[in-house]
């Protein structure tokens, strides 16, 4: 691939199966792309997921080779020579002592030069696209990919930096993109006649309607935005209502920053939408339910979120936090706790506990001493649970727990 160049067919089997890798999981399968390969293969300061190109990776390697070969491989009759030396006693280029060595897109950028003379020191071969003018394939490929540091874009750091889950700031990537299979995409890629969306009538189904407006999320966010804030909430434009949102370090009580929360509830938003789950039910009066979620990436950061709703599947209360590096059951420990204690101090005396965590389930139920790690968290749950009021907790499937929206 240094020396040859690929054949374009094989260059783009290679590619078409890396896309297919990216949006479905295995190389074989097809699905629908929702961001340009072009897009993918931009570095991430400039919008895309740093993917590599082979036909662009292919040109940045004989780059390289005609690099070695303008710095190892001058012609013996000009070897020693600077460039004055192709200058005339008049100050113009002498064209005929090198104009045989160079194609003429290269001539006609001489001809736009102005000529140098020995006065002005010694030449130095530099790559301009650099910073100490030495040739490396990455600053080629990304040459080639039209970056430059002044197109950097605050917004696609804003989202790498973002302290969640790295599936969940591709998702966010996707969303910045218009990358997401909202009725009114998929109608604009002529995939479907009606925007209409499925769960309120409105007429255009796009990404902000599925994120914030839609009645049933709207009111998710209504239960959480104070009224002074409203307005500026609800009428911003998407990208700008994505990114100042992102962009909100506030601390939201004691356990996280706005904006994590705020990525955290798109992304869940998000899955309920497009997942088909099973109907959360409330509980009986005077009940309430606290669903609890936790989150993780091998060596990411751990995230948890709960839930709390009364008989008639209001929002009572809810929170979401950022956990630090650790393994899913603790993530699962530490929602089942915080919550716990939330229900508490919020003054509920009755409490349904949903988890997914089979796992969680089995551990609190378990009258046993531990000496692992789950041990602490597992001993402050246990505390909570003695204290003067009804808890019971309870298994459910992944795809009824934590709905934020209910059904
Ligand atoms: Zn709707």
């Amino acid at each position: 691939m240094q020396t040859v160049s690929l054949p374009s067919v094989v260059r783009g089997r290679i590619d078409r199966a890396c896309r297919k890798f990216i949006w479905s999981g295995v190389s074989s399968q097809q699905k629908l792309s929702m961001v340009s390969w072009h897009n993918v293969c931009k570095p991430k300061a400039i919008g895309g997921l740093g993917f590599k190109s082979l036909t662009m990776m292919n040109r940045a390697l004989h780059m390289k080779l005609a690099w070695a070969y303008a710095t190892d491989s001058i012609p013996v009759e000009i070897l020693d020579c600077k460039v004055a030396d192709f200058v005339d006693e008049n100050g113009s280029w002498c064209w005929s002592s090198f104009e045989q060595y160079l194609p003429n897109n290269i001539i006609f950028q001489i001809a736009a030069l102005h000529p140098p003379s020995h006065a002005k020191g010694m030449d130095t071969i530099f790559w301009a696209h650099s910073k100490h003018g030495e040739f490396t394939t990455s600053s080629a490929y990304l040459a080639l990919s039209g970056y430059n540091s002044a197109a950097e874009d605050r917004t696609w750091r804003l989202i790498w930096t973002w302290k969640g889950p790295q599936s969940m700031r591709v998702f966010l990537w996707q969303a910045f993109h218009a990358g997401l299979k909202t009725k009114a995409e998929l109608a604009r890629r002529h995939l479907l006649t009606s925007t209409c969306c499925d769960r309120c009538g409105a007429l255009c189904e796009d990404a902000l309607h599925a994120l914030r407006d839609c009645p049933l999320v709207k009111q998710f966010w209504l239960n959480i935005i104070p009224i002074s804030e409203r307005q500026g909430f609800f009428n911003a434009r998407f990208h700008h209502w994505l990114h100042s949102n992102l962009v909100d370090d506030s601390r939201m009580g004691d356990v996280l920053s706005w904006a994590v929360f705020f990525g955290f509830a798109l992304w869940r938003i998000w899955s309920i939408r497009i997942n088909k789950w099973i109907s959360w039910h409330p509980p009986k009066w005077p009940w309430c339910t606290l669903n609890t979620d936790g989150a993780h990436k091998s060596d990411e950061i751990s995230t948890a979120g709960g839930l709390i709703r009364d008989h008639l599947g209001r929002w009572i209360s809810g929170f979401g936090m950022v956990i630090g590096s650790c393994s899913i059951t603790v993530a699962e420990l530490w929602g089942l706790y915080k919550g716990l204690k939330l229900a508490w101090d919020s003054g509920i005396r009755r409490l349904k506990v949903e988890t997914d965590s089979l796992c969680v389930t089995q551990l609190v139920a378990r009258s046993s001493v531990m000496t692992n790690e789950y041990a602490p968290l597992v001993q402050a749950i246990k505390d909570y649970l003695k204290l003067d009021w009804h808890v019971s907790i309870v298994h459910i499937y992944r795809e009824a727990n934590f709905s934020l929206l209910g059904t």
